[in-house]
């Protein structure tokens, strides 16, 4: 029976800037105007979390391994990255970083989206990827740009995520519904009213997480599980007010929402909620020079909560924006709605039936502020596992940070290597006797190092307190 609109869809679209998207110069990394500091993230997964060792060619195999580093659950600085932009771009109207004027699907053929399905703006304000570093997007300036050999770095730096708990373990994995090709020619779904342009793509979360017995199944070998608390670091590098904004609106969302992260979204997996432990912010470097700490915030607990309150404050007078309307309908946590693709048949006899509409009226909110405990296992005194209980969250050491740049050179007399870079404004020096850190291109920068006396690389380092390890390149 032929039907008025799709219920029950598991994605949605938030609408795409009718007036295109602004842009400008990117701020020069070397001079100091903005603020300046780092953010320390708590995440809390909301249903089971599944990010595969294999990338993208594993997507198609029938049995999936999640990604663990030295035996230990981790959530690489990437994927947070990913989804971390993805929910900035929407809210601050940026351009579709991956969009060049058509659609990849997974059969050879690109489909290229019509002229009409787009804002109406000159070439300018166009909403494809941004191509010149002198002209980007807000996105495109905090994250960072590549395109045909130009870059610019960016005002970001995301680190790994480590278990707040060292000892967690995996949870079994399943099998869960097999993925549907995305379908861009089935126009109804795609093309939003009242203007039928296309907009971002972004998956509600579904009331279960649904698992499968279907003969086509992608088995999961194991998953992170439910409740699990992970802790990373942003680094930021001269934001301004508006973009550390956007960003700390970004990651917190608000008390009724949650982000999606990680892999099979469509089939209820990756809900994921972000709290701020600590900020550390440096909002004028000039003053902070003239007289030692005066610029610098460390931020925690009431202080906290009442700078992220007034970031709130100023954000409120957009929040009724179709853009962020649309985003917190998407992204609402819990979602009342069991969420599945329809059948290819519905598709063949509803050819022009459209996705329902968002609900438009959901109030804004404040992110929760409440703090998350982090469950133990006890241990009675007989060895069985007790009853789980709860404990204060205490920082993980030693932590990854995110990746930094850094000045290498070579010592030939002692034979040992200098790594020098800066963290929140100070600099830091590591020297390294072996050169195993450099991997395979130990020899090739070598071979730099003697020539120009130093080279400037990406580094991921480890802080123990005052120790620091350079693990390897970035
Ligand atoms: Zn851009």
């Amino acid at each position: 029976m032929p039907e008025s609109a799709y219920p029950n869809s598991p994605y949605h679209f938030v609408p795409l800037p009718e007036s295109g998207v602004d842009r400008q110069a990117a701020p020069p990394h070397d001079r100091f105007q903005t603020t300046s500091g780092r953010l320390v993230v708590r995440l809390r997964t909301l249903s089971p979390l599944f990010i595969g060792r294999g990338g993208e060619k594993e997507q198609d195999q029938e049995q999936q391994y999640l990604l663990t580093s030295a035996g230990r659950l981790v959530i690489p600085g990437s994927s947070l990255k990913g989804m971390i932009r993805s929910t900035f771009e929407a809210v601050s109207q940026s351009c579709l970083r991956l969009y060049k004027g058509e659609y990849r699907t997974r059969t050879p053929q690109n489909y290229v989206v019509p002229a009409a399905h787009l804002p109406q703006v000159t070439q300018e304000k166009g909403v494809s990827g941004c191509q010149d570093p002198a002209n980007l997007c807000l996105a495109c300036r905090v994250f960072g740009m590549v395109a045909g050999g130009r870059n610019h770095l960016g005002q970001v730096a995301i680190g790994e995520a480590r278990p707040e708990d060292p000892d967690l373990q995996p949870a079994r994995g399943f099998s869960i519904i097999p993925l549907m090709q995305p379908r861009p020619h089935h126009r109804a779904f795609y093309v939003l009213p009242p203007n039928q342009r296309i907009g971002r793509k972004f998956y509600f979360h579904g009331s279960q997480v649904r698992t499968s017995n279907h003969a086509r199944k992608k088995c999961l070998d194991r998953v992170i599980p439910k409740d699990a608390t992970f802790r990373f670091v942003i680094s930021l590098t001269n934001l301004d007010k508006g973009a550390l904004d956007i960003l700390v609106y970004s990651l917190l969302l608000e008390s009724t929402m949650a982000h999606r992260l990680g892999q099979r979204k469509a089939a209820g997996l990756g809900s994921v909620q972000l709290q701020l432990a600590e900020a550390d912010l440096f909002p004028d470097p000039v003053a902070r020079f003239k007289s030692w700490k005066g610029g610098e915030h460390h931020l925690t607990g009431e202080a906290l909560t009442s700078w992220i309150t007034e970031i709130y404050q100023r954000l409120a007078p957009n929040m009724g924006l179709p853009h962020l309307k649309a985003l917190r309908a998407i992204l609402r946590f819990p979602d009342p709605i069991n969420r599945r693709y329809p059948s290819t048949d519905w598709f063949g006899q509803n050819p022009r039936v459209p996705l329902a509409p968002l609900d438009q009226n959901l109030p804004q909110t404040l992110p929760s502020f409440e703090p998350w405990s982090v469950p133990i296992p006890t241990v009675s005194a007989s060895g069985k596992a007790g009853q789980a209980t709860t404990r204060a969250p205490t920082p993980i050491r030693p932590e990854e940070l995110p990746p930094v740049e850094a000045t290498v050179t070579f010592n030939p007399g002692s034979q040992k290597w200098k790594v020098q870079f800066q963290l929140d404004g100070k600099p830091k020096s590591v020297e390294i006797k072996d050169g195993g850190w450099l991997g395979n291109r130990l020899e090739e920068i070598r071979k730099q190092v003697a020539k120009k006396r130093s080279v400037t690389l990406t580094v991921r380092v480890q802080r123990d307190g005052n120790n620091f390890t350079i693990l390897g390149l970035g």
